[in-house]
């Protein structure tokens, strides 16, 4: 079956993030996707409670601050610790179970690892939705996963409700699992799709950070 999925979605439990459990789930059937990957800044708590609590299809994920750069970890049971090599950190993905996936390799403003993907990984974020420069990132990515023969997926990054689904993945799994889901995308039974999340969400969602921090500031 036909499954469409961001893969790369940060809620509440990451610091930068707006979005909460409730808005994960409102925007992911507002959008018409079947399932989201949570992948919050180095934690993996938060993503294993809302798959447990909610009845919406979670891939529970983090996204690691390798020494190399960004790291998104599918299906992992256990915290992959930061500050490792792309290398160590992906071995350690595979001994928890998880898949890797090289995200936003090629962009600016983020930690990213351009020359140190290697055919280790399982998969590339083509299209990660909040990249800057957007097209040329997705060159770059194309051209890397064809060099080295990985699974092409594509995920947002989202940090607000309204940007989720800008970028998803439609992967041919067996049945709605995270299992199955998993698996698929090891496989490569899956494509990339998406489009830059509109300037003027971004520009919003900038404002309600500010809004909030200055919310924060004011009442210590
Ligand atoms: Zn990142
Ligand atoms: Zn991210």
């Amino acid at each position: 079956m036909q499954i469409k999925a961001d893969l790369h979605i940060h809620t509440i439990y990451s610091k930068d993030s707006l979005i909460t459990p409730k808005d994960l789930v409102f925007y992911a059937k507002k959008r018409g996707l079947n399932a989201v990957a949570v992948t919050d800044h180095n934690q993996l708590e938060g993503a294993w409670k809302i798959s447990k609590e909610t009845d919406f299809l979670i891939i529970p994920g983090m996204e690691i601050s390798s020494s190399d750069g960004h790291i998104v970890a599918l299906n992992v049971k256990e915290l992959i610790p930061k500050g490792f090599s792309a290398v160590e950190t992906v071995e350690r993905i595979h001994r928890a179970g998880g898949v890797a996936i090289a995200c936003h390799p090629y962009v600016y403003f983020k930690g990213c690892l351009r020359e140190k993907v290697c055919s280790m990984f399982d998969a590339i974020e083509i299209i990660n939705a909040r990249a800057f420069p957007f097209k040329n990132s997705v060159k770059k990515a194309e051209e890397a996963a064809k060099r080295l023969k990985l699974s092409r997926v594509a995920g947002t990054d989202a940090h607000y409700g309204p940007q989720i689904g800008y970028g998803y993945t439609i992967i041919e799994a067996a049945e709605p699992s995270v299992e199955a889901i998993a698996k698929a995308i090891v496989k490569g039974d899956c494509q990339p799709f998406g489009q830059p999340v509109p300037l003027v969400i971004n520009l919003e969602q900038q404002f309600l950070r500010l809004k909030r921090m200055a919310k924060k500031f004011s009442s210590t």
